[in-house]
């Protein structure tokens, strides 16, 4: 679709609708708090320390059982193998990413631990992710400010290239855009890797970054000397099952906050309760909300409260959420999404950009809404 101004004109229109009646549309943040049980804000380190461990022994249990894998299955087992390994590096990737909110127990000094032994070990630099991570959470659906994944305008889309606009549609692409793409060359926030990059501001930052990424060497020379100094070896146990892990990240994260109702702010419109109403609870089944620490299908409760709830409390917190924005039509955004893998390549070739720059709301063309405006404007 073109730029036009009849597109501004629709934007223009959705948002003074949306603004009229924003004041009954919302709860404010200290309304939802009080509606969430408090033992749910108690963060235990007993509990988080056990969740780490599950997830080392299941991923010990994997590396345990792959030869026998490769020797029955085959190369089908093989790749089923690199995707319970992708998913179950993500869940160990949970237990860090509590910890990098501060989650993982009231400590500090705990936190940034055993943030690392679970962020080192699958090549994620814990300090400078930490930062990233927490640029997204604050302005969460902040067009400019929002970190982790990129919002396309309209006219970023139209000012790039071939390649670039069709990457995300390529299925293999989401093996990439975690690691390499996102944290090592740092497309587009900065590298996490490299103490100069345009993520850290001070000192203190590209000396975190310096340990964190230094740590991540350390555990991938240790993977080389467990693998008997064979490269081969090397990428095939080791680097591959991170890229998995990686497109399992990128699936997780995009489908939390990518739909076709999706909407993004500017800065004058963006606020906390509004930008964190724009994510989605997901429902992958099969105990994988479980096993990934309930990522998927707790996130909104996450978004709200993300350095006040573990993981572990949850879904506790989601129900209370669901009762306390159920009055609000249309805010909370629940899916089940069992077929997820298929969803998340079907949204990255549908959703390429989004309309309505300057008018303070941008939202997908495919949206109902705006499909509605349109459809009443034409008549
Ligand atoms: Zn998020
Ligand atoms: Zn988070």
């Amino acid at each position: 679709m073109a730029p036009s101004t009849t597109t501004t004109e629709l934007i223009t229109e959705t948002r003074a609708e949306f603004k009229g009646s924003e004041p009954k549309k919302l709860p404010t943040y200290e309304e939802i708090r009080k509606a969430i049980p408090a033992h749910c804000f108690e963060k235990s380190i007993p509990t988080s320390v056990y969740y780490l461990i599950q997830d080392y022994v299941i991923i010990a249990g994997l590396y345990y059982i792959v030869p026998y894998v490769e020797y029955y299955a085959s190369w089908p087992g093989l790749l089923l193998w690199y995707w319970f390994m992708g998913m179950f590096m993500s869940s160990l990737f949970c237990v860090g990413h509590d910890a990098g909110h501060g989650t993982f127990s009231e400590y500090k000094w705990v936190n940034d631990i055993f943030g690392h032994l679970a962020h080192a070990p699958i090549m994620a630099p814990f300090w400078p992710w930490q930062k990233s991570h927490r640029l997204h959470h604050t302005y969460t659906s902040h067009l400019e400010k929002d970190k982790g994944h990129p919002w396309v305008t309209e006219e970023d889309h139209m000012s790039r290239g071939w390649f670039v606009q069709n990457f995300a549609k390529f299925p293999l692409s989401g093996l990439f855009r975690w690691n390499p793409i996102y944290t090592f060359v740092g497309l587009p926030d900065g590298s996490h890797f490299w103490p100069f990059s345009k993520l850290f501001t001070n000192n203190t930052e590209r000396i975190q970054c310096a340990v964190s990424a230094s740590l991540c060497a350390i555990c991938a020379y240790a993977a080389f000397v467990l693998c008997d100094y064979s490269v081969y070896n090397f990428i095939k146990y080791y680097y591959v099952p991170l890229l998995f892990q990686g497109l399992w990240m990128v699936m997780i994260t995009y489908l939390q906050h990518q739909d076709e109702e999706i909407e993004v702010y500017e800065e004058g419109t963006w606020n906390f309760v509004m930008g964190q109403s724009q994510t989605i609870d997901r429902t992958y089944g099969f105990g994988m909300d479980k096993m990934l620490h309930h990522i998927t299908d707790g996130h909104v409760a996450h978004h709200f409260f993300f350095t006040k709830i573990p993981h572990y409390h949850l879904p506790e917190a989601t129900v209370a959420i669901q009762k306390v924005l159920a009055p609000y039509k249309n805010i909370y955004k629940k899916r089940s999404c069992y077929d997820f893998l298929l969803e998340f390549l079907r949204l990255n070739m549908k959703l390429e950009y989004l309309l309505g720059k300057g008018t303070g709301l941008l939202m997908y063309g495919v949206s109902s809404k705006y499909q509605n405006l349109r459809k009443s404007k034409a008549a």
